[in-house]
């Protein structure tokens, strides 16, 4: 018999990916027994009125340096090259028809946005479609958690993970000040911002 494929989806804008996203998708990857982890670099983010996203293309290459040594991590273009804003429900349902009902499919992204879940598209078909696997930083109030959906039938799990101490926030705010951020994400992702002159600008 075919063995259930279990498949993690690291989900985020990844606006740069840093050694915490690495870390909680490789930490996932062996707290849940999942064959490998997809890195999916969401497209036109919802909601991110309050700031510049930088280009998908930009994002999407940092991501793919971030992961090119792990044999067991690897990036998709599904939300990047599909047009409008990016639904997680959207990606998912199109994942199920790619690998099929039999494969397992867990949805990896930041506590705080799982949070927000219920407001998403489609979020009872959502729930239908994978486990959500919320990762906390240190020190994360796991309350907030526990008064989430109750509407939809979502299975969450929790993993903390002491490395997203690190924030793409942080690195973009340090750029602007011209403040080191060697040691917060993989060195040849700090060359490409560097080369192509990204977050100079505005945090
Ligand atoms: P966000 O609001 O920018 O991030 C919320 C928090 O989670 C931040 O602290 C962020 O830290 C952290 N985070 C984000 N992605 C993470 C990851 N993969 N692993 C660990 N921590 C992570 O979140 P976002 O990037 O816009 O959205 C996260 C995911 O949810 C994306 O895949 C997005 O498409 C999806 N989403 C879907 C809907 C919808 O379908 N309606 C709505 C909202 C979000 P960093 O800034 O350091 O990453």
């Amino acid at each position: 018999m075919r063995k259930q494929l279990r498949l993690g989806i690291m989900g985020g804008t990844f606006d740069p990916i840093h050694y915490g996203h690495l870390v909680a998708a490789e930490e996932a990857l062996v707290q849940f027994n999942l064959d490998r982890v997809v890195f999916m670099p969401t497209g036109e983010p919802v909601r991110k009125t309050h700031r510049l996203v930088t280009p998908a293309e930009h994002r999407y290459l940092m991501t793919v340096i971030a992961t090119a040594s792990n044999p067991d991590f690897e990036v998709s273009r599904l939300e990047i090259d599909r047009p409008g804003v990016t639904y997680t429900v959207d990606t998912m349902l199109e994942l199920r028809t790619i690998h099929g009902s039999e494969t397992e499919l867990f949805f990896i992204t930041g506590a705080d946005a799982i949070l927000d879940i219920l407001t998403w598209k489609d979020s009872q078909r959502l729930a239908d479609t994978c486990t959500l696997i919320a990762a906390t930083r240190p020190g994360y109030d796991l309350s907030r958690l526990s008064q989430r959906p109750e509407s939809a039938e979502f299975k969450i799990e929790l993993m903390e993970v002491p490395a997203l101490a690190i924030s793409s926030t942080d690195i973009r705010t340090r750029i602007v000040a011209k403040r080191p951020v060697r040691y917060l994400l993989p060195e040849a992702v700090a060359t490409y911002i560097r080369k192509n002159r990204l977050y100079e600008g505005a945090a």
